[in-house]
């Protein structure tokens, strides 16, 4: 066992880690570390996540290797491309509760989620470090602030699609979109799950080697995400799990150790068998993504 003196757990403040993973794709030295106590999983270290990163497009060319410069048109289409299947699934999933409501959107990259619901919303409003994704936005016609500070509105439903494991300091941020909430709001919260079954079930290195990232600093389970919004305030409505990927994506990576499989072994993409899958993957905890939505109390 690795006991870390320096560095402390997010949920339980417990100094007792174990490494499970020497490295990050991008950062050979950093170590991916497991509370003893409570299972949260975080790096142990945090500095190579700046917000020079995100402000000048950093992250997003390391997430999309063909998108390097999104000024151009052909790129930022590419993205916006990229990001439809997601965008389409969060809109389904959030039309009904998003209906009449002023929408925020907490790090809304190419706003192709805010472009969907403001369909049916009251009003919608983006966050988004990066310079090139706010201007492109703004001419869309949508809101955009660099900084949740720069807007003094209340908002009914906050979203966070794939954003809280990029934060270093996620109690911070909580606390900011708790009081831009109005009374009896809603937070809704995606992020990838640390126990997906390629890592906690397959043991599957390839896959291991690849997801862990400098800028992915903590790395929740539905139990170590509930308590840290529990714990800032938020009250549990919905704790639940998403299957981004195939069936065809996990056979891939266990036989070839790449991504893609999904849309390279297309013969496996069977509706009713993939559902079969997501749900037995969701019983156990182990799908790839985390759904978390909380409320802020009505008083
Ligand atoms: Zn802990």
């Amino acid at each position: 066992m690795l006991v870390d003196k320096d560095m402390k757990c997010l949920i339980c403040n417990s100094g007792e880690f174990v490494c499970i993973h020497k490295g990050t794709r991008d950062v050979p030295h950093i170590n991916v570390m497991k509370c003893q106590n409570c299972g949260m999983v975080q790096l142990d270290c945090r500095k190579y996540n700046t917000e020079e990163n995100y402000t000048g497009g950093g992250m997003l060319k390391n997430t999309y290797a063909a998108v390097m410069d999104i000024t151009s048109d052909m790129s930022w289409e590419l993205w916006v491309q990229e990001t439809e299947r997601d965008d389409d699934r969060r809109y389904s999933a959030l039309k009904e509760l998003c209906s009449g409501k002023k929408i925020l959107e907490f790090g809304c990259g190419n706003g192709g989620f805010l472009k969907r619901i403001k369909s049916v919303a009251a009003s919608v409003t983006g966050i988004e470090l990066m310079h090139e994704a706010r201007e492109k936005i703004r001419n869309e016609g949508i809101k955009v602030f660099k900084d949740l500070s720069e807007t003094d509105e209340k908002f009914d439903v906050v979203c966070m699609f794939m954003v809280i494991e990029h934060l270093n300091s996620p109690c911070t941020i909580l606390e900011k979109i708790y009081n831009a909430l109005n009374p009896g709001g809603t937070l809704v919260c995606e992020t990838a799950n640390a126990d997906d079954a390629l890592i906690v079930k397959y043991n599957c290195a390839a896959f291991e080697d690849f997801t862990y990232w400098s800028e992915h600093v903590f790395l929740y389970t539905s139990e170590t995400l509930a308590r840290l919004l529990t714990e800032n305030g938020f009250q549990t409505k919905q704790n639940t799990q998403i299957q981004r990927y195939s069936l065809a994506n996990h056979l891939y990576w266990l036989s070839e150790g790449k991504p893609g499989g999904h849309m390279k072994w297309v013969e496996f993409n069977e509706t009713n068998m993939n559902k079969v899958y997501e749900s037995e993957l969701v019983k156990l905890g182990n799908a790839d993504t985390l759904w978390y939505v909380g409320m802020k109390d009505l008083s």
